[in-house]
């Protein structure tokens, strides 16, 4: 199971998790599409990608949420590279609040980047790999598809729904040889999770190591975070899994901090 000349758009790849999934997809020889909102940062890792090789990246400016730029981005990668073989949906953002204290828009905006997104990136994929009769899709879930923690409404209510979307692409791409999963991880320490650190101490009312010790860590079994490297490997599997086997599940790697 090897990604060798396989054409990979990840969104969010400019950061975090997305660029990691982009440098273990390229180290395997992928041809990798980084989309994310601004083109001088995708550019930026494009090109640092490229040059670790032995695959390569090209850069795409995408906002999950726009329909038009999504379909323009799908457009160029088929227009250079002919075809589509993954999908990673991993744009996401954070934003917590009590639930009595969340801002309409905010609650608006956490979904559309999350649901949208993996809506209108799917559906500008899927005409593509139903036409070559392959294609996986990857959604970017979360302990929190399966979990509830406070503060979090919009992202718990976000990441369960892509469970259920990816379970319907299942059943309608299996005909065509497409697969959709979900990859759950728990807390990775990216600029998404450092961001909510302080937040959540002043919402919740406790010093920073506690949200570190209690709340992101309490519950796993070895008090550690999950890394970048994790993600990316399930990631891996998932992309380069070869038959509908492996369609419509959800994969949870988090320190067992949540066990099913
Ligand atoms: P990050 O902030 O490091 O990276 C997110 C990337 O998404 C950034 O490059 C950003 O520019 C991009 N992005 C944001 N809005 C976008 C939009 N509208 N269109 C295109 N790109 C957009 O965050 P991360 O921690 O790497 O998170 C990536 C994904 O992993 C998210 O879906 C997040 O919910 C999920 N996740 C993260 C953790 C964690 O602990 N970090 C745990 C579980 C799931």
């Amino acid at each position: 199971m090897n990604l060798k000349d396989k054409v990979c758009i990840i969104t969010g790849a400019a950061s975090g998790i997305g660029h990691g999934i982009a440098a273990r997809f390229i180290a395997d020889g992928a041809k990798v599409v980084i989309a994310d909102l601004k083109l001088d940062a995708a550019q930026a890792t494009a090109d640092a990608l490229t040059a670790k090789g032995p695959g390569k990246a090209i850069a795409v400016e995408m906002n999950v949420t726009d329909e038009s730029q999504v379909n323009a981005g799908v457009a160029t990668v088929v227009k250079q590279w002919g075809k589509i073989d993954v999908l990673v949906s991993n744009a996401g953002i954070q934003i917590v609040h009590p639930m009595q204290d969340f801002p309409f828009n905010e609650w608006k905006k956490l979904l559309s980047i999350h649901l949208d997104g993996a809506f209108l990136t799917t559906k500008a994929c899927l005409p593509h790999m139903y036409k070559a009769g392959s294609g996986s899709i990857i959604f970017m879930g979360s302990v929190h598809s399966k979990e509830a923690s406070p503060l979090k409404s919009a992202y718990v209510t976000a990441k369960h729904g892509l469970l259920g979307l990816a379970r319907v692409i299942s059943k309608e791409g299996a005909a065509h040889g497409v697969r959709a999963n979900v990859i759950c991880p728990g807390f990775v320490k990216t600029p998404l999770v450092e961001k909510q650190i302080p937040e959540q101490a002043r919402d919740l009312g406790i010093s920073e190591k506690e949200v570190v010790d209690k709340v992101m860590l309490g519950d796993t079994v070895d008090q550690e975070f999950t890394t970048i490297e994790d993600v990316a490997e399930i990631a891996h599997v998932f992309a380069a899994f070869p038959t509908n086997a492996l369609t419509g599940q959800s994969l949870v790697v988090s320190h067992g901090w949540y066990m099913n």
